[in-house]
C-alpha cells in the first residue's frame, strides 16, 4: 500500500496571525473530522516553521515541510535555508523544483540533485516537483519532457534513496490558472511516470513510490483525480489557504 499525501504550498502568503490560524483550523478540523489514512503536510514560508510545528503538536498524522532548501549544508549564502536548519525546527518534508523555483529562480535539474542529496541527507523526505508547459503539452512531448526531468535529477540515486523520494506531477499550465488536468491526463502521465521509475528501479520499488497530483486541485475535483490508480494524492497551492477547502480535499479520498 502507498502512502496517501496531500501536501499544502503555502508559498509567499501568510502574516505570523494568518499563519497561525490556518493552521490551528486545519489541526482542528482533522482531529474532529474522519480522515482516511492520509499523510498531511503544511509546507508555509520558512519563517512560520516553529510556530506550525508547535501547533500541529501531537498530531501523528500532519507533518511539517519546507517549500526548498539549498543544495549547501551551511555556510554564506546570505538568504537560504539549508535542509539541517530546516530539519531542525522539525521538518519532515521539503518541496523541491517547484516550477517556480524553476522559472523564477533558475534552479536546473543538476542543481536539484545536489538539493536532493542534502535533504536526504538530512533525513527529509523531498516532494519532487517535475511538470511540463504548455507548449510541449500542445507538441506531445510532455512524458519525454517529464522523464528527462527525473532522469537527470533522480537517476543517480541508490535504491535505497529513491524510495524515500515523493513524486509531485504539476502541469505548468494547470498551476494557478484554474485549469486542472482531467483525471485521465493526470492518470496517464502519473503511469508513465511510474513506468519510467520500474525502467530503472525495479516494479517493485516504483510501486511503492507516492505520485502526488498538483494544479488547481480543489473540493470540486479532488475526488475525482484521488479516484485513480496512479494517484496517490495532492500538492495543493491555493485551496491550501482556506481550511475548509483543504480539509475537504484532504477527505477526498
Ligand atoms: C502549486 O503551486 O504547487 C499548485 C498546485 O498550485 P495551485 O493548486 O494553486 O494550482
Amino acid at each position: 500500500m502507498r502512502k496517501k499525501i496531500v501536501a499544502g504550498n503555502w508559498k509567499m502568503n501568510g502574516t505570523q496571525e494568518e499563519g497561525q490560524k490556518l493552521t490551528s483550523e486545519i489541526v482542528n478540523m482533522v482531529k474532529d473530522e474522519p480522515v482516511n489514512d492520509v499523510t498531511i503536510v503544511l509546507n508555509p514560508p520558512f519563517v512560520h516553521a516553529s510556530n506550525v510545528k508547535k501547533l500541529i503538536g501531537d498530531a501523528s498524522n500532519i507533518f511539517l515541510g519546507g517549500q526548498n532548501c539549498s543544495d549547501k549544508a551551511s555556510g554564506a549564502f546570505t538568504g537560504e535555508v539549508s535542509a539541517p536548519i530546516l530539519a531542525s525546527f522539525g521538518a519532515s518534508y521539503v518541496i523541491l523544483g517547484h516550477s517556480e523555483r524553476r522559472e523564477y529562480f533558475k534552479e536546473s535539474n543538476e542543481l536539484l540533485t545536489e538539493k536532493v542529496k542534502q535533504a536526504l541527507e538530512n533525513g527529509l523526505t523531498p516532494i519532487f516537483c517535475c511538470g511540463e508547459p504548455l507548449e510541449i503539452r500542445e507538441a506531445g512531448t510532455h512524458e519525454a519532457y517529464v522523464k528527462d526531468q527525473l532522469t537527470e535529477s533522480l537517476f543517480g540515486l541508490s535504491e535505497a534513496d529513491f524510495e524515500k523520494i515523493v513524486i509531485a506531477y504539476e502541469p505548468i499550465w494547470a498551476i494557478g490558472t484554474g485549469k486542472t488536468a482531467t483525471s485521465e491526463q493526470a492518470q496517464d502521465m502519473h503511469a508513465a511516470i511510474r513506468a519510467h521509475i520500474a525502467s530503472k528501479y525495479g516494479q517493485e520499488l516504483a510501486d511503492k513510490i507516492s505520485i502526488l497530483y498538483g494544479g488547481s486541485c480543489k473540493p470540486s475535483n479532488a475526488q475525482e483525480i484521488f479516484s485513480k490508480p496512479d494517484v496517490d494524492g495532492g500538492l495543493i497551492g491555493g485551496a491550501s489557504l482556506k481550511s475548509r477547502d483543504f480539509v475537504d480535499i484532504i477527505k477526498s479520498f
